[in-house]
């Protein structure tokens, strides 16, 4: 679905400017750029060296250093030049790449249908919960696109909370998404739950997914973000975090672009409900976090009203609710035949209803538009 709403007033995210009390430096090195590279790069800092708990190595290519005190420009062109050094990025401690000022239209994105998530459309994403079959998945994908959805959504690896149920059939699931995208020339998201699946995932996929119950695992986001063919990332909130835990666990993607030489940031901020008291619907969605991620960062967000419903006939009402807050888009499960569905049927839509709730989008999302 491509819906013109009215342009977002683009603001800065917080100033990144240097002085400060304490800094952060982010050293990128050339790969292969030998042993004396790090004393070198110190050297540029005025350091003879730093102390093992002010400093963090990523990868063998990536140093974050802490510093007391305020780093100069020329400090910082000194380190840019020296030998070994690709990249550097300096903040004030407590400043992050994920709030870095930049224009919402660097930090949308595009897909490969020409489809872009954060341009001032709205973007719909919808698909099955879990890929059962090569009928199923195109079947639905035909659908969705039939209704106005611009990319698919489908899990091959699914993280079940009980060991016993469906867990996804795996790089099969991906030949049937990519089955899927060839008849459809929908593009598709689908998750990647362990580091030992990114490769795997990213050579099918357009865009991976890291869940809400991985949202934590800062290995598997550093190295989605660094991975190498730079695939966008969805990053679903964790249940149980904060908005700024979430922006934390965007701020280790972004780490991992940078090491990558990305010039995008290429990811997309999910809300999908949190763990409250409340037991008449699975999770709370906090439309709140839409305003606020959009107020601290550019990245895009898309709201999952599937998961916090719990129960398809909240799940229009939610979305509704998230177009109307400024989310970007919608990340929704569908399926031809719910009531059959081997996951999350009771909150999958049916095709009519995906229908009518696009009608009511199309209608809404035009009066809506500005934050
Ligand atoms: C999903 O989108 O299929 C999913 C498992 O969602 P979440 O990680 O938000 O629970
Ligand atoms: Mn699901």
């Amino acid at each position: 679905m491509r819906v013109a709403k009215r342009a977002r007033k683009v603001e800065g995210g917080e100033s990144c400017a240097i002085p400060a009390e304490k800094s952060i430096v982010v050293i990128c090195f050339d790969p292969g750029a030998g042993q004396g590279a790090v004393p070198r790069a110190l050297a540029a800092l005025g350091l003879d060296s730093v102390p093992d708990k002010n400093s963090r190595w990523f990868e063998p290519g990536l140093l974050t250093v802490k510093l007391d005190g305020a780093v100069s420009q020329e400090a910082q062109e000194r380190l840019a030049k020296a030998p070994g050094v690709r990249q550097v990025a300096a903040m004030p401690a407590g400043h992050r790449l994920v709030t870095q000022p930049r224009s919402r239209e660097e930090a949308a994105v595009r897909l490969s249908n020409g489809a872009v998530i954060g341009g001032g459309t709205l973007a719909m994403i919808a698909g099955p919960c879990s890929v059962e079959s090569e009928k199923q998945v195109c079947e639905i994908a035909a659908m969705a696109k039939a209704a106005g959805a611009v990319a698919l959504r489908g899990g091959a690896f699914k993280p079940r909370t009980s060991p016993y149920s469906f867990g996804g059939l795996g790089e099969r699931g991906l030949e049937f998404l990519a089955r899927a995208r060839e008849k459809t020339g929908m593009p598709f998201a689908t998750e990647a739950l362990e580091v030992s699946q990114l490769d795997v995932v990213a050579r099918y996929a357009d865009m991976i997914q890291i869940g809400s119950r991985n949202m934590s695992n800062f290995p598997l986001l550093f190295k989605a973000g660094a991975q190498a063919e730079g695939k966008p990332i969805l990053l679903k909130r964790g249940y149980a975090s904060t908005i700024e835990e979430f922006l934390d666990a965007a701020e280790y993607v972004l780490l991992g672009r940078m090491l990558a030489g990305a010039e995008r940031p290429n990811l997309i901020m999910c809300e999908r409900g949190i763990r409250t008291f409340e037991t008449a619907t699975r999770f709370t969605l906090d439309v709140a976090a839409i305003p606020i991620v959009h107020e601290r960062t550019h990245l895009p967000v898309v709201v999952d009203p599937s998961h916090p419903a719990g129960d398809r006939r909240y799940v229009a009402p939610l979305a509704r609710a998230a177009v109307a807050a400024g989310a970007d888009g919608l990340l929704i499960e569908v399926h031809t035949d719910p009531d059959r569905a081997w996951c999350d049927g009771d909150q999958s839509l049916a095709p009519d209803a995906l229908g009518k709730l696009m009608v009511d989008l199309r209608r809404l999302a035009p009066f809506v538009g500005a934050l």
